[in-house]
């Protein structure tokens, strides 16, 4: 009896310990706006994987990417503060850019590693690697490393950027030092087809506004270069390849906590996924959604087959709202299907309308957060690095993760219907575009005189279409001085 009783106190220990510190996967999307996903009323394409995530789940209809572009919601995603206080980190990069984190500031990565947990990033980074302009031909750091990550396997900046090659833990895949890589932003290097002049090479798809510099897989890329061509990728296979990583990540984890931060390339340009998805209506961008989901159900599936689903922390987002014609002639431009990545929101990537940054949000964690439940919680990407710090028990420094706010009470049904946020900041393209979001009204800044603010209440006028900032001369006020309030600060975070 006492031996039974101690052996059913030892595996309550042991599972109270396992549930002190859940693993934590956080899934980011590439411009995959509010209206792509089957959960979010797209019918066009097709998403079961996420939205039976969506049932086992809470879906958030009032979450929001920081910005309504790539670099700057990675940054404060990562580091739980706005872009905006540390100016490279606010803008879109280059793939030659120096790393845009500052190697003394904490991220969800250095939190959850100085807990013990192995911490992995795979798939698109975006956040500039070394310190100076990248040499992919030595071992880059500072990176991933130095700001917390054991474990990275990286597109370093974007699909359509070079280089095209993958980096993992500091050295380009296939290297051959026979074959040096060059990159620039600024002048052609090396001899290789551009899309400007040998349009006739283009064997996939055709720029439609820049994208015309040096030509890899046939398509023509943001950035020249050279050298590496036994490195590069093939843009139909990245799926496939990132994901394989993200779950080998994921075995040779399985046993301790882990944080996997499995940044996806869909649906971002170039779209170019492998043939298999390619069954959506909407053509090559609903085909890419298609593969994100794939992707996703293989994270799941691995969760399911190693038994740890039921212990972890599942986040399914996008880094910003959905886009048409971005760059190429892939056949989104003039789509016919009927599709709208946003929904019936205004506006693309890169604005401050809700079409920006209104993006998808799931979560799941079995048990602790509702299931096939929705939440008109406003939240946003900033605010992940207090809220899982919140979920695995670790307490913030006074430095750490200034403009994160804790949804962990909210998510787990603790401090429902209890506003978590009283403001929230979004960046336009442009880092100092900004909208101030409190309550059901949104201002949005342009950052010139030339162009008149627009005042909206999303909760009456859900599509932006009556511009309310000339009849609400006391609302503007104050949600001007707050703006200008939380732009000063160094620290919005309440406690
Ligand atoms: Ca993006």
């Amino acid at each position: 009896m006492r031996l039974s009783a101690l052996v059913i106190g030892l595996v309550l220990a042991t599972t109270a310990s396992a549930a002190d510190r859940p693993n934590v996967v956080v899934i980011l999307a590439d411009d995959i706006g509010y209206g792509d996903l089957g959960c979010y009323g797209s019918t066009k394409v097709r998403t079961p994987n996420l939205d039976k995530l969506a049932a086992a789940g809470t879906r958030f209809t009032d979450a929001h990417s920081p910005a309504a572009v790539c670099t700057p919601t990675r940054y404060s995603l990562l580091t739980g503060q706005y872009s905006f206080r540390h100016r490279p980190g606010a803008s879109i990069l280059s793939g030659v850019a120096p790393l845009a984190i500052p190697t003394d500031r904490s991220t969800i990565a250095t939190m959850l590693k100085k807990a013990g947990y192995s911490t992995g990033v795979v798939g698109k980074w975006h956040l500039g690697l070394g310190d100076k302009e990248t040499d992919y031909n030595v071992e880059i750091k500072p990176g991933p490393r130095e700001v917390g990550f054991d474990y990275s396997f990286l597109i370093p900046a974007t699909g359509d950027r070079t280089p095209c090659v993958y980096v993992e833990n500091g050295r380009v895949v296939g290297h051959d030092p026979n074959d040096p890589i060059r990159v620039n932003y600024k002048e052609k290097v090396g001899a290789e087809p551009t899309g400007k002049e040998n349009p006739e090479q283009l064997t996939n798809q055709k720029p439609s506004y820049g994208h015309d510099m040096t030509i890899v897989n046939g398509i023509s890329r943001i950035g020249w270069m050279s050298g590496g061509r036994a490195a590069r990728w093939k843009d139909e296979d990245m799926a496939d390849t990132i994901t394989a990583k993200a779950v080998k990540f994921l075995d040779d984890n399985k046993s301790k906590p882990f944080l996997l931060y499995f940044a996806t390339h869909d649906a971002h340009v170039p779209r170019f996924p492998h043939p298999r998805f390619r069954t959506s209506p909407h053509g090559l961008r609903g085909a890419a959604i298609q593969e994100f989901d794939w992707s996703v159900g293989e994270i799941l599936a691995k969760l399911d087959e190693l038994k740890l689903a039921d212990n972890t922390l599942v986040i399914v987002t996008s880094d910003n709202g959905g886009v048409m014609d971005d760059g190429y002639f892939d056949g989104t431009g003039n789509d016919t299907s009927g599709h709208k990545c946003n929904g019936s929101l205004r506006g693309f990537k890169g604005s401050n309308y809700e079409g920006g940054h209104r993006v998808p949000f799931l979560v799941r964690f079995p048990g602790r957060v509702a299931a096939n439940a929705t939440s008109k919680e406003l939240t946003c990407h900033v605010d992940l690095y207090a809220t899982i710090a919140a979920a695995t028990g670790q307490t913030l420094g006074a430095n750490d993760a200034p403009d994160s706010f804790n949804h962990w009470p909210a998510w787990t049904g603790q401090a429902a219907g209890k506003p978590v946020r009283p403001h929230l900041l979004t960046q336009a393209g442009n880092f100092q575009a900004h909208a101030i979001r409190m309550g059901d009204w949104k201002l949005m800044v342009p950052p010139g005189p030339k162009m008149k603010p627009e005042l909206y209440n999303l909760a009456a006028d859900p599509m932006e279409s009556k511009n309310q900032y000339d009849v609400e001369p006391d609302r503007v006020k104050t949600m001007r001085a707050e703006l200008q309030r939380v732009r000063e600060a160094t620290r919005t975070r309440p406690d």
